[in-house]
């Protein structure tokens, strides 16, 4: 596929989805050039979400860490997480009771704004485990990995609950070429061991993409066609879009790289409409 640059495609849309992680930062912070294109959206007043499959922390933090990195036009409402459809679900389909996780506590603010009290996974013993009304795979981060899977595997073994996987990312990258396996992962590892369905949020799935054009289309965004999603990742981003129904522009600066994009559109049949090296408002 040809590389095209931003600025070609950029008034074919009323409306753009970015990814964050890859796309809008990385490890070393804001990558070059897009606070310009978040900046040109701004000045222009052309909407835009960005949604995170990142349920570590809560969107108000994630919008101050925005800011903080440069993105001074981000507002909190403009950032959609995985943990948020999390935080409705756990609104609507679970009652009472207390909800086991896995994450930091600062990722169990998910909970608490769903309106329920929260144990973490080392808490959960033979005595409270009745008490427990769902599980919730939130983040790597926060406990001992072997103490917190086979907890996990005998609670669900002893007690018939939902289980639901805030982010669904099975790896994810860290200094230099090295990557880190991620909570999806781990959530995988348990879902296969104890044979029992759990329920995933964040991109692939649809509801994130649901919930930002639903916001969209109260401000007048009226059609799938006006909304180009952009993201780093083919399997979450671009598989995503596509199946909800999004363009989808693929951008090199993180997951997918310059060498390799092409071999992985064609390993994984997940084909964006749009590739481009780097976002940037380059419009001369
Ligand atoms: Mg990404």
């Amino acid at each position: 596929m040809e590389l095209i640059r931003f600025a070609d495609i950029i008034d074919n849309y009323k409306a753009f989805f970015f990814d964050s992680y890859g796309v809008l930062k990385n490890q070393n912070g804001a990558i070059s050039g897009v606070i310009d294109v978040i900046n040109a959206l701004n000045v222009k007043q052309i909407p835009y979400k960005i949604l995170t499959n990142d349920a570590s922390r809560n969107r108000e933090e994630q919008g101050s860490k925005f800011r903080d990195l440069g993105y001074t036009g981000i507002r909190d409402q403009d950032i959609i997480t995985s943990g948020m459809m999390t935080t409705i679900f756990l609104k609507e389909q679970v009652k009472s009771g207390l909800i086991a996780y896995l994450g930091t506590s600062m990722a169990a603010d998910y909970i608490h704004q769903a309106g329920h009290e929260s144990i973490p996974i080392h808490d959960v013993h033979d005595d409270n485990e009745k008490d427990i009304s769902a599980l919730v795979f939130l983040d790597d981060e926060g406990y001992n990995w072997d103490f917190a899977i086979n907890k996990c595997i005998n609670l669900l073994r002893h007690v018939n609950i939902p289980v639901v996987v805030a982010n669904p990312d099975r790896i994810y990258p860290t200094k230099g070429n090295e990557v880190r396996m991620a909570i999806g992962s781990i959530a995988y590892m348990v879902e296969k061991t104890v044979g029992k369905r759990f329920i995933y949020f964040g991109k692939p799935e649809s509801q994130m993409f649901a919930h930002a054009f639903d916001e969209m289309k109260m401000i007048g965004i009226k059609s799938k066609t006006d909304v180009l999603m952009i993201g780093d990742t083919l399997e979450t981003d671009i598989y995503g879009a596509n199946r909800f129904g999004l363009q989808s522009m693929l951008v090199l600066s993180g997951n997918t790289s310059k060498s390799r994009y092409e071999n992985r559109i064609n390993s994984t049949g997940i084909i964006p409409d749009y590739v481009c090296a780097e976002l940037n408002w380059n419009i001369d």
